[in-house]
């Protein structure tokens, strides 16, 4: 413990969040305008590299104690979560410089961070860079110059520290726990043998500390990241160049999507690595707390509706020959993957059937018990003439959740003036067969019914709710899509 343990430990953190960046797709340039906010004296800007399509990547440091420390963020560009903490942490810096912890810090560690190591794949939210290649297996050939750049600065400032921040699948449980996988730990390893040496020893140390720390606010909430070797991963490599490494992935929490909670546990944990290991904290610390932390277990669903009586009602399909069939009663997993807009380059998150059946198995960060009523799936397509909110209403009511408008319209004016969150497409993509059916990977659009009455309770589209018989319709946005939805893919 150092003196200033407590201290740590009982910050507010409400003062030291960054809250110019509050959503998690950051772009590139907005960050660079943060940072030349934040990274004023006494941080300082030390190296400039660049991206495959000339993106600026920024290595800044800070203090000037004999112990280097590197940190690395987003070297996944749809992993964002870590960057914006790493503002945190630099707003911290910049609002308490004068204070007794941070003068004491400053001449114990030097911090090295390199926030967005892939900035071409952040501006497309996707994992990769504009290459295609994915930097953490590119830890031996050195091909993308982000990776070069990444191995530049270890070179350069020697670290004896690393910290390797990602974002996991935000399903991950917790072992054989009903608990979602809040965050997941690593101490990678050096070899395929996954030994141990006293460089990886003192990063299970660590990893150990920073479990307490994340369980003393959320409880058994942390996993253990796949600890395989991965022969030409960073965190891997890192470890056999000497550099004791701490890979944090940062999971899901229920019904979080944007994970402010998450951010602020990759903030707390970064001042106790730092205050750890500028203290003797390391040294006296066991790596029982980290061998003790389960493996991530099973993806759980996001939604369970459970004991759902499924009916169908939909018009024939005379291609398929498909006709309604009596109800029968299943569970029904829903997962809200992202999906980009591509009216407006945001994300949004899509309600997509995972599965279907006896799911008892399965387990779900929320849970609803269905069996009072009846649900069917809407019908599918229509052309509302005009495209109004009321006449797209009253087409919801008769079971449609997905529309068309003229290739003529502008669908970013279209979107902002229609008030409900249906599925727009544009005519040309129309197909007269196609209806809407519960299987997996498709979206999550039904109509939930008294069953004796057939009343319509509610209607669900894109597993959002957007009628309710009490409370009328709820206000949303359309869903302006090119084509069929595919929704983000979230690898690990
Ligand atoms: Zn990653």
């Amino acid at each position: 413990m150092s003196q200033y343990s407590n201290w740590i430990h009982s910050l507010d953190y409400s003062r030291y969040f960054f809250e110019k960046a509050g959503t998690r797709r950051i772009r590139h340039h907005e960050l660079t305008g943060y940072l030349v906010e934040l990274t004023i004296d006494p941080i300082e800007k030390r190296n400039l590299g660049s991206s495959f399509e000339q993106r600026a990547i920024s290595h800044f440091s800070w203090g000037k104690g004999p112990v280097s420390i590197l940190m690395w963020s987003q070297m996944h560009g749809n992993e964002p979560t870590a960057t914006l903490a790493l503002l945190d942490l630099f707003n911290f810096i910049h609002l308490e410089k004068k204070s007794e912890f941070l003068t004491w810090l400053s001449s114990k560690i030097t911090l090295h961070v390199i926030p967005m190591l892939n900035p071409d794949g952040a501006e497309r939210f996707q994992r990769r860079n504009s290459l295609g290649i994915d930097l953490n297996r590119d830890a031996l050939q050195f091909t993308s110059p982000e990776s070069r750049f990444l191995k530049f600065v270890k070179d350069e400032v020697n670290p004896v520290w690393g910290f390797n921040l990602h974002d996991q699948n935000p399903r991950y449980s917790v072992g054989s726990t009903p608990n979602v996988s809040v965050i997941s730990l690593l101490a990678p390893a050096f070899d395929s043998e996954r030994s141990d040496n006293p460089v990886r020893i003192r990063a299970k140390k660590l990893a150990g500390l920073l479990r307490q720390e994340v369980e003393s606010r959320v409880g058994a909430h942390v996993g253990r990241y796949d600890d395989a070797f991965g022969a030409r991963c960073f965190g891997d490599n890192m470890q056999k160049w000497g550099v004791s490494t701490v890979l944090i992935e940062s999971g899901g929490w229920y019904q979080s999507p944007d994970k402010p909670l998450i951010r602020e546990l990759n903030f707390r944990m970064f001042l106790t690595a730092l205050n750890a290991i500028a203290s003797d904290e390391v040294d006296q610390a066991s790596t029982e707390p980290y061998e003790t932390i389960p493996f991530n277990g099973p993806l759980m669903a996001e939604l369970k509706l459970e004991k759902v009586n499924l009916g169908d009602r939909r018009t024939p399909d005379p291609m398929l020959e498909r006709r309604a069939h009596n109800p029968v009663t299943v569970d029904l997993a829903i997962n809200y993957p992202p999906m980009m807009d591509w009216v407006t380059g945001t994300e949004r998150l899509v309600g997509v059937v995972a599965d279907i059946g006896d799911l008892s198995p399965l387990k779900a960060m929320a849970t609803m018990d269905f069996s009072a009523y009846l649900i069917e799936p809407m019908k599918g397509n229509f052309m509302p003439m005009p495209v109004t909110t009321d006449v797209i209403r009253r087409s919801v009511l008769e079971g449609y959740d997905t529309f068309f408008y003229p290739s003529a319209t502008d669908p970013k004016r279209l979107r902002s003036q229609l008030a409900i969150g249906v599925s727009l497409f544009r005519e040309d993509f129309f197909s007269e067969h196609h209806t809407t059916s519960l299987l997996p990977g498709e979206r999550a659009s039904f109509r939930i019914l008294n069953p004796e009455t057939r009343e319509v309770l509610s209607i669900w589209i894109n597993g959002f709710e957007v009628y309710n018989r009490d409370s009328g319709w709820k206000k949303g946005e359309p869903w302006v899509m090119p084509n069929r939805v595919k929704a983000l893919e979230v690898e690990l």
